[in-house]
């Protein structure tokens, strides 16, 4: 399967002008295909006779004209340009088969980006080497095995990133047949970043939270310097940089938690919850956002398929709050305020969210049980942690 892998770069001032002159060919290149592309196709349809434009036919057009017209496309790698151009030949075949908007012109300072291909550039531990350009530090090393197949440099406000490609060996056959496995139930919440079935609570980092005044600051001072000033460039630069350092923050929590997540387990199970509906709820959006569920959830999908761990996902209208996972008794009603409850029937005391990850992990079980044809004969650990349904809470960090 096909991996990337994000790494952060550390150029030296030479070595940015240079990623940055590619960032900028390569967006002028894409923009001159588009532009090119949009002249040929009206053509062609007011003459039939005339061809329709192809990524290739733009390409060599491009090759043939460069060195007159735009000749500073020299002095960067050949692959900034060739590759814009294949990119946007790849953008209209998506946007062909309907799975894409049609492409858009690229910005300056949204879309700086270029690619390399891999014969125009070598990994070698902590760093990545560049013809024409030297050694450039990486953050960490690349951690996937298998051949590299390209590598796409990328700036975000101020810092630089290298996304490595990586086609890496088809994921193990599944670890387990259902039969001696750990099954952990994840309920996604407001309150906590996710609360397992083992009564621990993941508290994410909210970021907003905590740089929120800062970043309503310089929101409004932003939007308090002239256009078109110096000032406003500067304001401008530094707020993005703080939406830039948010965005890390918060992608980092997700990685480190559902790669623990999918070490500790083999199979998980979340609710399918609809999250843009949830979404709507305006005093919910920010923290939902914040959490980034949908990426909680893209994230253990693919680590999952890539580790060979079970991911169940629960339908959306199975009553994992409202359920006694003591007892099965269902609520007829639990608001969404009720952070504990007490269970009529079998009077279990309930933490909203610890009983809620207690019903996933048995739904799990279940349906691992009648995926093994319902004989019950095997092991399913349902991990309850310590089964006292009393009022404790085990706040766990683990981003330590
Ligand atoms: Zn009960």
């Amino acid at each position: 399967m096909l991996t990337a892998h994000l790494i952060a770069l550390d150029p030296n001032d030479f070595q940015a002008t240079y990623l940055s002159k590619s960032c900028g060919v390569s967006r002028f290149a894409y923009n001159w295909a588009l532009a090119e592309w949009q002249k040929q196709f009206e053509a062609h349809k007011n003459d039939p006779e005339k061809p329709k434009p192809t990524e290739g036919a733009l390409r060599r057009l491009l090759n043939s004209i460069k060195r007159e017209q735009f000749p500073w496309m020299l002095e960067v790698t050949k692959n900034a340009p060739q590759m814009a151009v294949i990119q946007l030949g790849k953008a209209f075949k998506n946007f062909f088969s309907g799975r894409a908007k049609y492409p858009k012109f690229r910005k300056k300072g949204l879309h700086d980006r270029f690619t390399l291909t891999n014969d125009q550039f070598k990994v070698e531990g902590f760093y990545i080497s560049i013809p024409h350009l030297g050694k450039v530090r990486m953050r960490e090393m690349l951690r996937f095995a298998g051949k590299i197949l390209s590598a796409t440099i990328s700036r975000v406000a101020d810092r630089w990133f290298v996304s490595i490609a990586v086609e890496t060996p088809d994921a193990p056959k599944q670890k387990n047949n259902f039969m001696h496995q750990n099954i952990v139930g994840v309920d996604l919440g407001l309150s906590a970043m996710a609360t397992l079935s083992t009564g621990e609570k993941i508290q994410g980092p909210k970021p907003y939270k905590t740089l929120l005044t800062r970043l309503k600051r310089l929101s409004k001072e932003f939007s308090r310097k002239i256009k078109g000033s110096k000032n406003r460039v500067k304001a401008k630069t530094k707020l993005a940089r703080l939406h830039a350092r948010i965005s890390r923050i918060r992608l980092d929590s997700i990685h480190k938690f559902t790669t623990k997540l999918i070490a500790r387990f083999d199979t998980i199970c979340i609710e399918d919850l609809n999250v843009i509906a949830m979404a709507k709820n305006r005093r919910l959006a920010r923290s939902i956002s914040d959490m980034g569920f949908h990426e909680i959830r893209r994230q253990l999908e693919y680590k999952a398929e890539r580790n060979g761990n079970m991911l169940i996902k629960a339908d959306r209208f199975f009553p994992s709050s409202k359920q006694c996972s003591h007892c099965g008794h269902i609520l007829e009603d639990l608001a969404l305020s009720v952070r504990q409850w007490d269970c009529p029937i079998c009077s279990s005391a309930h933490d909203r969210d610890i009983n809620a990850a207690r019903n996933l992990a048995l739904y799990a079980a279940s349906s691992a049980v009648k995926a093994c044809g319902g004989s019950g004969s095997g092991q399913t650990d349902v991990l309850f942690g310590e089964t006292a349904p009393k009022k404790q809470e085990v706040n766990i960090n683990v981003y330590t």
